[in-house]
C-alpha cells in the first residue's frame, strides 16, 4: 500500500477516478505538510466517506518510528524503519529561533569516509523522494503547534548528490508554499564533491546553498580519508566549485572535519589556506564527534585554535560547527549502527 504523501502527485485524479472533488487534494496537503495529526481520521474538514476511502487505499506513513531520543540540549533523534527494510536517521535542532533538520538521502552511504558511521556498511539504497520528505514531516511533528521548521540540512545518512533524483524533488516540496514554504536559501546540500552532479545543479540554477566535504587539502591524505576522491580528485571538485558559483552567484561551503594527529597540523591549515585562497568562501570545521569503534579521536582545544588562527590570518572565513546532540549519538550513522547492533565490534558484518 502506498503511502498518501507519494501519492500526492496523483492525488487529483485519485480522487475523481473514487467520485471526490479534486480540491480536496489541497485540503489533504495542507493535513500533511502543515498540522500534527498522524491518522486520516483527523482529518476534520474532509466527508466521512473520502476519510474512509483513505484510510482502506492509502498508509498515513510508509516509514515507522523504531527509536525516538531527547538531548538535554534539545537535539531530538529519530530512527525510522522503512518498508521493506532498512533504516535511516534523521534529527532536529534547536538553536535559538533555528529548527533545523538534518535528513537522509539513502540508507547507508557509498562514500565510504573513513571516519564517519554512515558508509562503514556500504549503501543499500538510494531513498525515493516521499521517503525524504517524510523525515521533515516526521520532525515537524515534534515541534510544538507554534513552532516551524526554519532550515534543512542533507547532512544524515548517503551523499544527496549520489541521489538527486530523490533529493531535489522532495526540496521541491520542502520549499513550496503549498509545502513546508522553507526559504530555498535556508537549506543546505551537503556533499563529497561528485563533480558531475555539481555541474548538473549549476545548470539547473541551483538555489539551494552547497557545501562541499573537503576534510584534507591535498591529494594525498584525501584519498586516505575520503576513498571515493582516488577517482575524482581535488582539482576536479574545486573545478566544479568554481563553475558552480559562476554559474548561480551562490558562494559554497567547504567542510572539514578534525580528526587529532591526522589533518590538524600547522602544514594543513597553511595547505588549505593556499588551496581556498581567492574562492570566496566559507570554511565550515567541524571536530570530529567520535564513533565508537573507530580509532579517531578530537584534537584537544589547543591544536583547533592554532589550526583556526593559522587559516584566518591568510584571510579565509572560517566558522566553527557546534556539536549537538552528544548524548544521543546524533553524528550521523550512530544510533543505526547501536540499534542494528552493526557495531564496532564487527565492522565487515554484512547489512542486516
Ligand atoms: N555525504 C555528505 C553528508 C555527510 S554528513 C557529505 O559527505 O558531505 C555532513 C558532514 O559531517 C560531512 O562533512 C561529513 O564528512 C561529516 N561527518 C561525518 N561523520 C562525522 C563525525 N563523526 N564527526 C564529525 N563530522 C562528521
Amino acid at each position: 500500500m502506498k503511502s498518501i504523501l507519494s501519492m500526492l502527485p496523483e492525488m487529483n485524479s485519485w480522487l475523481q477516478e473514487h467520485g471526490h472533488p479534486a480540491f480536496r487534494a489541497n485540503q489533504i496537503r495542507r493535513w500533511l505538510f502543515d498540522s500534527r495529526i498522524n491518522e486520516f481520521e483527523e482529518m476534520s474538514d474532509l466527508p466521512k466517506k473520502l476519510r474512509a476511502d483513505l484510510v482502506e487505499n492509502f498508509k498515513f506513513w510508509e516509514t515507522k518510528i523504531l527509536v525516538q531520543q531527547q538531548s538535554s540540549d534539545g537535539t531530538e533523534k529519530l530512527l525510522l524503519g522503512l518498508q521493506g527494510g532498512g533504516e535511516i536517521e534523521c534529527v532536529l535542532l534547536r538553536d535559538g529561533i533555528r529548527r533545523t533538520i538534518c535528513v537522509s538521502s539513502q540508507v547507508g552511504c557509498a562514500m565510504g569516509c573513513v571516519f564517519c558511521a554512515s558508509g562503514l556498511n556500504g549503501v543499500e539504497r538510494s531513498l525515493t523522494w516521499s521517503e525524504i520528505c517524510e523525515q521533515a514531516l516526521r520532525l515537524s511533528r515534534l515541534l510544538p503547534a507554534d513552532e516551524r521548521l526554519s532550515h534543512i540540512v542533507m547532512m544524515g545518512m548517503g551523499d544527496p548528490l549520489a541521489n538527486l533524483s530523490g533529493v531535489l524533488p522532495a526540496l521541491e516540496e520542502a520549499t513550496s508554499p503549498d509545502g513546508l514554504g522553507i526559504s530555498a536559501r535556508r537549506i543546505t546540500i551537503s556533499t563529497v564533491g561528485i563533480p558531475a552532479a555539481i555541474r548538473k545543479l549549476a545548470d539547473q540554477d541551483c538555489r539551494y546553498h552547497l557545501a562541499i566535504s573537503l576534510h584534507a587539502p591535498n591529494d594525498e591524505l584525501r584519498n586516505q580519508l575520503v576513498p571515493v576522491n582516488a577517482k575524482t580528485g581535488l582539482n576536479a571538485i574545486l573545478g566544479a566549485s568554481e563553475y558552480f558559483f559562476e554559474h548561480t552567484g551562490r558562494r559554497l561551503t567547504f567542510e572539514y572535519v578534525l580528526l587529532a594527529g591526522i589533518n590538524d597540523q600547522p602544514e594543513h591549515a597553511s595547505e588549505l589556506a593556499e588551496l581556498l585562497a581567492g574562492r570566496g568562501a566559507l570554511l565550515n570545521v567541524i571536530p570530529y564527534n567520535p564513533v565508537a569503534g573507530l580509532p579517531y579521536r578530537t584534537p584537544e582545544a589547543k591544536v583547533i585554535f592554532r589550526f583556526r588562527d593559522i587559516l584566518e590570518s591568510q584571510g579565509i572565513v572560517i566558522k566553527f560547527r557546534q556539536r549537538k546532540g552528544d548524548d544521543i549519538n546524533a553524528a550521523c550513522g550512530q544510533l543505526r549502527r547501536q540499534a542494528t547492533g552493526n557495531g564496532p565490534e564487527m565492522p565487515h558484518q554484512l547489512n542486516p
